[in-house]
């Protein structure tokens, strides 16, 4: 297949793609074979990007104040208004929150116009949501945020230890990738999780840590380590700083039982984790938002380096600490200083001679002198009056902020709200003075770079629709309307390129890794030729590098790595109040804030409905029953959930996903949730653990409505809605009149046919024009709606289905339930899987694939037909 070579705009995996336009505004979409990142390989949400290109929600034109208006007009107020509350307030009354879903050369401007020339340090990125505490884990460790592995060090590894990390969910190409290893060379698999997740489904050993217990359980790793000789003495002695006493301390209350008790895992299982990963130098460690996502995280990512660095694993085939980026480009946001407490190119506040050498390059003569605020900080200050101007680019902060209540108070209070997206309507563009039409993926064009630290060329193949703009365009025509229009004069994606390759390079003598001065004088040519490449890229060497740290050299003042003496932290006392702890995350087929996933239909079939899931036990206390509607709350706020009793949750512990808003449900937001308490040293918030309550909520009636328009939903107590292609599918629960409901939510016109029945409470409608469906509703104060996949395709393939037949949800010859759709590549339904696996009796993953195409395409739903194979499967433990 021809096309443009590009890169996937979801997780930091940074696929490739090959992209070929195939009419207006449709793509097809192939993974790229050439890209080193996947080889080929897309999960799920990759392989259905063409369904998320088209421009409906899109924002086109520039907005104030709710009316359209000019490039100009816009500009020029959010220049003026930004020039103004500097006057006034000086430089720190302003701030950008900006996203790991900007391009590099986006993020290099808006850093280089806040720090270099606005004067203050407050820009910071979502990206602090998601991997904070791995920067500054980093820094503490090397002195730099420097991710030490690659991806083929997956390939080439013998033990591979996946710390709170839903792979197969988040990052699924690279969980593929271990799948291959562990095909190929046997390489054992270890899930330190609190919840059996489908990554657990094929793991050797799965340890259900209690949360946030991480430091103590690699504590009690590196003491092991330290009892039975498998500490590399001469590796530490040449290349390692140990704090004095650490090993004196560590003999200390690191006894396998207490550490077992402590983690809340049985004993034999920790020392099986331990035996193994003593016994296997090829060991790569890979974390994610489980170790970020805490109020300790920073302490935990050095726990985990600890291990590494006394067994010498680091720098070796096969063996490193591996973070793992949860956006497409957070490493870049990262490379160009886009955290509030970093400056540029790796360099930093506290070292006078980087501002210095900043200030030189840019020519800047306001440069910020101090670490701006962190994003949980950030918007407490808008909400305490001290920002007063705040421009938020390509991220939704109202939904992913912890207590997202308190953010959206802030941004109500704020004098002036610019927000950059490329979507009409987010709960963040709602509270907007001025909304900027910024381009979308297949229309930007820069680089991006991966969790591997390899640079990609994000291409566009869409010319850009309306007035949408690049984001690094709109920034530097701020920046030209401010009086900075020298120092801001791009234009193109390549200029900006090479000026941050060359300020990577400035005055840089190897102290700094992040170097990639060898790309400073591309040509315009050779940067839209761009092949992915790993950083450092230093001047005449084009090539990729040798393995980081091969030589046993960091980039410390010393040249020695430093192991960083950390604690577990102090437990909170329970409060039975808030019985449970609320953990959150990413579902397997959506991403972020559902602006892009959400508009495919195919992705949408996965997870119709924000769900909580709750173990048996703690449903039986609680008096829920799975698929009721719940209420779960916390000290910030409360939400509305389906029910999901699962045996994958620890006892004690819930988990509801992050993605839904209110623009597709009526409560399912989590990010309100979420408590702001943020780790010390990175500013990350802790996300995963705050304490909760849950009731059941009693409706009257459950219900759906398929629809070929948007609904208008003020009056219905629960409500969510997924996309359909043509149309929306919205569940539904309440207690109001049905009638009335009807009234409401059914398109005028048309042909429209009933059947009530008063005595059961049950009510059907359906609206047809020209014999075709156009929307029905379904009403049932018993369990007894049909299944919604028939009537979908109704609705979905125009078809012109017998009025009976409608209201009765299914054809005259009925078909057979699918169930929930697992695979949503060849839509293959729970049901289908579960009776195929019996009838036929498949006991292969692949045989499943033979007889149904299942798992075949895209492979992400290959953990889950696992898991249907081998339901009564714990892990194996056969290491
Ligand atoms: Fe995109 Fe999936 Fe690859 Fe992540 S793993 S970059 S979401 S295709």
């Amino acid at each position: 297949m021809a096309g443009v070579h590009t890169t996937c705009p979801y997780c930091g995996v940074g696929c490739g793609i090959r992209a070929e336009v195939t009419g207006e505004r449709r793509a097809e979409i192939r993974g790229d074979e050439a890209h080193p990142a996947n080889a080929g390989r897309l999960c799920s949400k990759g392989t259905h990007l063409g369904e998320t290109v088209g421009l409906e929600g899109r924002l086109l034109h520039p907005m104030v104040a709710g009316r359209q208006a000019g490039w100009d007009e816009a500009l020029g107020l959010v220049a003026e208004g930004f020039a103004r509350t500097i006057a006034e307030h000086g430089p720190d009354s302003v701030a950008f929150y900006v996203s790991g879903q900007l391009l590099t050369e986006d993020y290099y401007v808006a850093n280089k116009l806040m720090k270099g020339f606005l004067g203050s340090g407050n820009i910071d990125t979502n990206s602090r949501l998601c991997m904070a505490s791995a920067v500054a884990g980093h820094r503490r460790a090397f002195a730099e945020d420097v991710v030490p592995a690659s991806y083929v060090d997956l390939d080439e590894a013998d033990l591979i230890v996946l710390v709170g990390s839903n792979t197969a969910w988040c990052h699924p190409v690279v969980y593929q990738r271990i799948m291959a290893a562990r095909e190929k060379r046997g390489t054992k698999l270890v899930v330190i999780d609190p919840r059996r997740t489908e990554t657990c489904e094929t793991a050797d050993l799965h340890l259900a840590v209690k949360p946030g217990s991480d430091v103590r359980l690699f504590n009690g790793l590196i003491a092991y380590l330290a009892d039975c000789g498998a500490l590399d003495e001469k590796f530490i002695a040449r290349h390692v700083s140990v704090p004095p006493g650490f090993w004196t301390r560590l003999e200390e209350g690191h006894d396998l039982f207490d550490v077992a008790r402590d983690c809340d895992v049985s004993a034999s299982d920790l020392a099986k984790f331990f035996s193994l990963f003593a016994g296997t130098p090829r060991t790569v460690t890979l974390f994610s938002q489980g170790v970020n996502q805490s109020v300790n995280g920073t302490d935990k990512v050095n726990a985990i380096i600890n291990c590494h660095l006394a067994t010498g694993r680091i720098g070796k085939p096969g063996a490193a600490p591996f973070s793992i980026t949860g956006q497409p480009n957070a490493m870049g946001g990262r490379e160009v200083g886009g955290l509030a407490n970093q400056l540029a190119a790796h360099m930093n506040f506290e070292n006078t001679g980087d501002i210095d050498r900043v200030r030189r390059f840019w020519g800047a003569p306001n440069i910020a002198r101090t670490p701006g605020l962190k994003a949980v900080d950030l918007f407490r200050a808008v909400s305490e009056g001290k920002i007063k101007a705040l421009w938020i680019m390509a991220t939704n902060p109202l939904v992913s902020l912890p207590d997202a209540n308190a953010a959206r108070d802030a941004l109500k209070k704020c004098p002036l709200v610019v927000v950059s997206d490329c979507i009409t309507r987010t709960d963040t563009l709602d509270l907007a003075h001025i909304a900027l039409p910024a381009a979308a993926w297949g229309e930007k064009d820069g680089t991006v770079t991966n969790s591997e630290r390899r640079i990609s060329h994000q291409r566009r193949f869409f010319s850009l629709p309306g007035e949408a703009r690049p984001d690094w365009w709109i920034v530097s025509e701020v920046a030209r309307r401010m009086g900075y229009g020298a120092a801001f004069a791009y234009t193109k994606p390549a200029e900006i390129f090479r000026e941050h390759a060359r300020l990577s390079a400035f005055e840089n003598d190897g102290a700094r890794l992040f170097d990639i001065g060898a790309y400073a004088g591309i040509s315009d040519e050779e940067y839209e030729a761009l092949a992915p490449f790993q950083w450092p890229a230093r001047k005449g060497e084009r090539s990729d590098p040798t393995r980081l740290f091969a030589d046993g050299r960091f980039p410390t003042s010393d040249g020695r790595a430093r192991m960083v003496e950390v604690a577990p932290g102090e437990e909170r006392p329970a409060d039975p109040s808030w019985p449970l702890l609320l953990n959150s995350g990413r579902l397997r087929d959506q991403w972020h804030t559902m602006t892009r996933t959400g508009l495919s239909p195919r992705l949408s079939r996965h997870s119709p409905e924000p769900t909580v899931d709750v173990h048996p036990k703690d449903a039986e206390s609680f008096g829920l029953k799975d698929r009721a509607l719940a209420r779960v709350e916390t000290r910030y706020g409360a939400s509305l959930y389906r029910v999901r009793v699962s045996e994958a949750q620890r006892r004690g512990e819930l988990f509801a996903p992050i993605h839904w808003t209110d623009q597709h449900s009526s409560g399912g937001r989590t990010g309100r949730l979420a408590q702001p308490l943020c780790d010390p040293v990175s500013g990350q918030p802790g996300f995963k653990a705050t304490p909760a309550r849950i009731r059941t909520v009693e409706t009257a009636w459950r219900g759906f409505l398929l629809t070929r328009t948007v609904a208008d939903m003020a009056s219905t107590n629960y409500w969510t809605r997924v996309t359909l292609a043509g149309g929306h599918l919205y569940e539904l629960a309440g207690d109001g009149d049905a009638a009335a409901l009807a009234a409401q939510l059914l398109p005028q016109g048309g042909e429209r046919v009933e059947a009530i029945d008063h005595t059961r409470g049950n009510a059907r409608w359906a609206v047809l024009r020209d014999g075709k469906l156009e929307a029905c509703l379904f009403i049932a104060s018993d369990a007894s709606l049909p299944p919604r996949d028939w009537l979908i395709r109704q609705l979905e393939e125009h078809a012109a289905p017998s009025p009976l037949a409608l209201l009765a949800g299914r054809p005259a010859k009925p078909e057979p339930d699918r169930g929930a759709i697992v695979c949503v590549c060849f839509d293959v339904g729970l049901k289908t899987l579960v009776a195929a696996i019996a009838d036929q009796r498949l006991t292969s993953v692949e045989a499943v694939g033979s007889a149904l195409k299942a798992g075949t395409n895209c492979g992400s739903c290959r953990p889950a037909i696992a898991k249907l194979l081998n339901p009564e499967k714990e892990a194996s433990h056969a290491v």
